[in-house]
């Protein structure tokens, strides 16, 4: 069986492989729509680590994504980045006068990329002033806000997408389809983990800005990718957390929080995440005729699948497509087709809030509520 992520991936086609997991989800590259060479403007709202080394180098290399407009609190850092990017000053908002973007043509969209618990205030300002959003993940700092921002995009007929770039992701999307194909057998398990050794004075450890701690943060990698990779919802989910370094940074948030999962058709999940190690993001795929194994799984480049089927060791790896950059760019273009086609993607906005769910019933589980 040729297993090169090439053939898989390509000749076979990554969007077929997501139809077949869910056959409401439309194909990607679709081509109603690319060839008229519109652009979509998006302001990015927050200008910080995920915004100025990530998602907005990436809108560079992006087909349909432009960045048409900044907002920031800090006027200094938006005028020097507005340079960069050749981003007229008339198109520099902060947090205050934003909501006058409704004016401001050169915006289709804005990508939120603030603290969570912020997230809820500008998806909801955002679509009431007529713009689509790509928010990041998590989506919210609670289920309720979750809800208030579908509403307000569906009142306003505006696109709501979560920042899932794994969703889009070649070797995500690989792993996918050797699951869909049946190429392990029958799934039996899944072992996820994903962490990081947090800074003191992080918002992400203030509950206030961040709703929770790193399930909210980084776990959720683990828990959208059990469930991306069964097609599968949870039916059970159960947490607990513990705190080792009572040194001041986990007053607020856990410090470590593992959980299980099981799904409808027996598989059964088993996940932990932590702000106290760098843990590298991984998972490993349990069939009965064979293993899957990701590391790193979740970082921005260079991600890496290897598998076992059969006993075998099978090459999978692709190093030249496994080093692409553009994660960001495909997310950033991803929400752009959706709006030039007038299509749903698969990262919705109740895809989040189902993350949310879990999310919250992991945490009662463990005792913690949400933010
Ligand atoms: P960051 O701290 O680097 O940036 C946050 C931005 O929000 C800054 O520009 C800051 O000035 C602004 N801000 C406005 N009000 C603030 C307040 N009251 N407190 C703190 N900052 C405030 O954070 P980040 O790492 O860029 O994370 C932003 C969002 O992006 C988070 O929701 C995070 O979960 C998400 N994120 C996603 C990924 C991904 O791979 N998709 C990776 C990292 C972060």
């Amino acid at each position: 069986m040729p297993l090169s992520r090439r053939s898989f991936g390509r000749a076979l086609g990554v969007g077929a492989a997501l139809c077949r997991l869910s056959p409401s989800l439309p194909l990607l590259n679709q081509s109603n729509g690319e060839s008229s060479g519109r652009t979509i403007g998006y302001a990015i709202i927050g200008l910080g680590r995920i915004s100025l080394q990530h998602f907005m180098p990436a809108c560079k290399l992006s087909k349909y994504s432009k960045i048409t407009a900044l907002v920031s609190g800090h006027r200094d850092k938006a005028e020097k980045t507005a340079a960069e990017y050749g981003v007229p000053d008339k198109n520099i908002y902060d947090y205050k006068n934003f909501d006058d973007i409704r004016d401001n043509k050169d915006v289709d969209a804005v990508y939120v990329a603030l603290p969570n618990s912020m997230h809820a205030e500008y998806t909801i300002r955002a679509a009431n002033a007529g713009k689509h959003v790509l928010c990041e993940k998590p989506m919210a700092a609670n289920v309720k806000d979750c809800q208030s921002m579908i509403n307000a995009c569906k009142a306003a007929n505006k696109k709501l997408m979560v920042a899932y770039r794994c969703q889009f992701e070649p070797t995500n999307l690989h792993a996918m389809k050797l699951i869909g194909d049946g190429a392990l057998g029958k799934i039996q398990a899944i072992e996820s983990a994903n962490g990081f050794n947090i800074h003191p004075g992080e918002w992400r450890l203030d509950k206030k800005l961040a709703g929770g701690g790193p399930l909210m943060d980084v776990g959720i990698y683990s828990l959208n990718a059990c469930r991306y990779l069964t097609g599968e919802e949870p039916v059970h989910l159960e947490g607990y957390s513990s705190v080792v370094d009572h040194d001041g940074r986990f007053e607020q948030v856990e410090e470590n929080l593992s959980w299980t999962m099981k799904f409808p058709s027996g598989v059964v999940a088993s996940c932990t995440t932590t702000y106290g190690a760098n843990m590298p993001g991984f998972y490993r795929v349990h069939g009965s005729k064979g293993m899957l194994h990701m590391e790193p799984a979740f970082i921005y480049e260079g991600i890496l699948l290897k598998a076992q089927i059969q006993g075998e060791a099978t090459p999978i790896d692709d190093p030249e497509e496994a080093r692409d950059p553009t994660q960001f760019a495909v997310e950033a273009d991803e929400l752009a087709q959706c709006i030039m086609q007038g299509r749903e993607t698969r990262a919705s906005g109740e895809e989040g809030l189902r993350d949310m769910r879990y999310i919250d019933e992991i945490y009662r589980s463990a005792g913690i509520k949400l933010g």
